[in-house]
């Protein structure tokens, strides 16, 4: 299963920034850095992304993007503002978009994935939402995006930039993602034992050197532990 994760907006995009001035991006970036090694926990999964850090990524080449390479499913991660973005509001909370026709699929997917998001970080469930937006739109796969606090609400904001929060958003997205599309473990692979041949064991350091220069002389690999 191929799945594209896509950090909102880039390094560079005006505005987009919480009133205390951390760009939206740097949140955005960093939950979808911590769902891929989430995800890549699972089996049978490879995780793209849409976004760059090296430049402001077009929405119409991410969506491109997404459709070229087949995915199935192209997940959005922003963070919300409210009124002007230049005070803090009282807005408040977490929201999950699917486009506005209520594909089936990605419904299902939203409600699982707010519902984890919630959960984890006990913030005020908006619940999941229908909109217009490009990516959702432009995308053939499910898609779904999620606004995962307020960047002009002031203790969301603190929140938006913890890292223990963005560990809390991503886990919560791959959750919700594992639970709907029935996702295993990767098994770690069991350790098989190694045999180790030992040839030689001195109180002085220069009977190992020479011990060691003499299997080397035989062409043999040899190292000096202690
Ligand atoms: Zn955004």
């Amino acid at each position: 299963m191929k799945i594209m994760i896509d950090a909102g907006h880039g390094v560079d995009t005006p505005g987009k920034r919480a009133v205390d001035g951390m760009k939206e991006y740097e949140f955005n970036s960093a939950v979808a850095h911590k769902l891929k090694e989430f995800l890549l926990m699972f089996k049978g999964i490879s995780v793209l992304y849409a976004h760059s850090d090296s430049e402001d990524v077009p929405l119409h080449v991410r969506t491109n993007s997404a459709n070229l390479h087949d995915v199935d499913l192209f997940i959005s991660i922003h963070a919300n503002a409210h009124g002007d973005g230049k005070d803090w509001t009282s807005a408040e909370g977490i929201e999950t978009f699917v486009y506005q026709s209520k594909p089936k699929a990605a419904t299902e997917l939203a409600t699982l994935v707010q519902a984890e998001l919630v959960k984890k970080t006990k913030r005020k469930d908006r619940g999941v939402k229908t909109a217009k937006f490009y990516v959702l739109e432009k995308t053939k796969m499910t898609a779904i995006l999620c606004e995962c606090g307020f960047m002009t609400n002031k203790q969301e904001a603190a929140l938006l930039r913890s890292d223990d929060y963005r560990t809390l958003c991503a886990k919560a997205i791959a959750s919700g993602l594992s639970s709907y599309y029935n996702l295993s473990k990767v098994k770690p692979t069991p350790s098989t034992p190694i045999y180790k041949v030992q040839v030689g064991a001195f109180s002085h350091k220069q009977n190992a050197t020479k011990l060691a220069k003499e299997l080397k002389n035989k062409g043999y690999h040899a190292i000096i532990v202690k």
